[in-house]
């Protein structure tokens, strides 16, 4: 029986691994593929404190996981599959068996929707982003394409506009989803250029971004763009498949969780960027997986004291 069990070893697992196994607890993380999370898909991150000349996302993790091993953390690579509740014990099925705990820290992160055309995968941290607060000072002076029509593609669009010559703002319909001030706002944006009744067919070249191909949902006209980058913002989505029908969600499938990290499950806490909440970045995740830590040690103390 462990005391706390960490699901996902991003950012925000990682933190509460460090905290929880600094703390002495008997606890242990599990990760399904490499420790490290979504940042391990970013070359570099510029706006994590601490590191002002910025750091490659692989050295960050490496040393948040190398933080959290020297205070005694266990990582185990393995996969948790089902989560369910029996009284105060929680049972993990993984890839490899069962396991039982007094309390679950979830951190699984959340999967940006992906376009899932030609040179997207390819490209990933080379030009094709899903982020502009982190990777838009990278195109100074450069032609970037923005995807989606919601609010976050406008905000992210209009983010970009500070560093950038110029957004291709490419939408599958000819008007956009986002309220009515965001809108406004980006249609007054110079360096705005919309692509109405468009979506992406292809991401061209080799090293890094070269253009994208377009095509007119209505003509089925065929173009091209000379971007360097293409951000990507057509929406998120939680791994949250294997808590669904345990834990209370929002209407989007995000954890929604009270401001101590607990979720509608006693002894089930979540942080990071399957949480519901407004701004997902790895120094958000790092702060509520400290919290997260810290309130499955003080339930497991009061487990333990009644
Ligand atoms: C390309 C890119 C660039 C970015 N750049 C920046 C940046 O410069 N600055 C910044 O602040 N933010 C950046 N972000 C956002 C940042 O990476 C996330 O906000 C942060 O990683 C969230 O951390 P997390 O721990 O919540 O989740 P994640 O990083 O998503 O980690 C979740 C982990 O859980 C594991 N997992 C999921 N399900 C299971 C399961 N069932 N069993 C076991 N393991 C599981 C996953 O494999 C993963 O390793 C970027 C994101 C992307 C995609």
């Amino acid at each position: 029986m462990y005391d706390i069990i960490i699901i996902g070893g991003g950012p925000a697992g990682l933190t509460a691994g460090l905290y929880n196994a600094r703390a002495r607890m008997n606890v242990v993380l599990l990760e399904k593929f490499a420790p490290g999370g979504q940042v391990l898909t970013t070359d570099w991150v510029e706006n994590y404190p601490g590191f002002p000349e910025g750091v490659s996302g692989f050295d960050l993790m490496d040393r948040m996981k190398g933080q959290a091993e020297k205070f005694g953390l266990e990582i185990r690579s393995e996969e948790v599959l089902k989560l369910e509740v029996e009284g105060d014990t929680k049972i993990l099925t993984t890839n490899q068996g069962t396991l039982e705990t007094r309390a679950v820290i979830l951190s699984c992160g959340a999967s940006w929707k992906k376009l899932g055309i030609e040179g997207e995968d390819k490209l990933m941290g080379r030009g094709v982003s899903f982020c502009a607060t982190c990777d838009g000072p990278f195109y100074r002076d450069q032609e970037v394409a923005v995807i989606g029509g919601g609010d976050t593609a406008v905000e992210e669009a209009m983010f970009l506009t500070r560093f950038v010559s110029r957004v291709y703002h490419v939408h599958r319909r000819d008007e956009l989803r986002a309220v009515k001030l965001l809108q406004e706002r980006a249609m007054a944006e110079e360096k705005i250029e919309f692509v109405w009744d468009t979506v992406p067919t292809r991401i061209l070249g080799e090293e890094g971004v070269e253009g994208i191909e377009l095509k007119n949902v209505k003509t089925g006209e065929i173009s091209r763009r000379p971007v360097q980058g293409v951000f990507v913002f057509i929406g998120t989505e939680p791994n949250t498949d294997l808590v669904r029908g345990l834990i209370d969600l929002d209407d989007a499938g995000f954890v929604l969780t009270d401001q101590k990290m607990e979720t509608s499950v006693p002894g089930v806490f979540a942080a990071g960027d399957m949480r519901s909440k407004g701004f997902r970045q790895i120094s958000t995740a790092v702060g509520e997986g400290a919290e997260a830590a810290h309130s499955a040690e003080k339930y497991v103390e009061d487990l333990q004291g009644s």
